[in-house]
């Protein structure tokens, strides 16, 4: 294969990823953690496929990307959520005991991968409190395992996604809500 014909396949899959991104709204700068494209290619692919969509109403958000832990256990309906997502990381690969550089790099493979659990979660979570870019955050926070890590429930064993720093007793959402001990 060519020089020119292997960058513009390369420049071909770039541009899936990022629209595929930007159809779940995510952030500019969680598109290029994976693809590398520039601010100015991102917003003109955002143009030309989405602003002006009758169908699709997909909004671009600005600002930062979600970094606070807290915000997966703050309420029992995010820690579900971030409880449903954590499982299918596992399930997927994407989230293992012991975290390798290689299931660290951001790459179009690790974007592609975390786009199809996102697709999958949303059968679950049609309306989810937890955005696209608050996921891919989830991901990194739960394989970093500074802040928040997955434990295993004191009353049902089940995992979930606990604050390490919080003084929350180890009990699951759904022993939470079935008040269970
Ligand atoms: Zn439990």
């Amino acid at each position: 294969m060519k020089v020119t014909e292997e960058r513009y396949l390369r420049e071909r899959h770039c541009f899936d990823l990022a629209i595929r991104m930007i159809g779940h709204e995510a952030r500019t700068q969680t598109i290029q953690s994976c693809t590398r494209l520039s601010e100015d290619r991102i917003r003109k692919l955002y143009r030309n496929f989405f602003k002006y969509s009758t169908t699709a109403n997909i909004r671009r958000h600005r600002g930062k990307a979600p970094r606070r832990c807290e915000y997966f256990v703050e309420t029992l309906a995010t820690q579900f959520e971030a409880t449903t997502l954590a499982a299918l990381f596992i399930a997927d690969g994407m989230l293992l005991q012991k975290a390798s550089s290689a299931t660290k790099e951001k790459n179009l493979g690790y974007g592609h991968s975390f786009c199809q659990i996102y697709d999958r979660f949303l059968d679950f979570h049609p309306s989810p409190r937890i955005s696209f870019d608050h996921g891919w955050f989830l991901l990194e926070a739960l394989s970093d395992a500074n802040e928040l890590a997955l434990r295993a429930c004191s009353v049902c064993k089940n995992w979930y996604p606990h604050d390490i720093l919080g003084l929350r007793p180890l009990k699951c959402p759904g022993c939470r809500v079935l008040k269970l001990s």
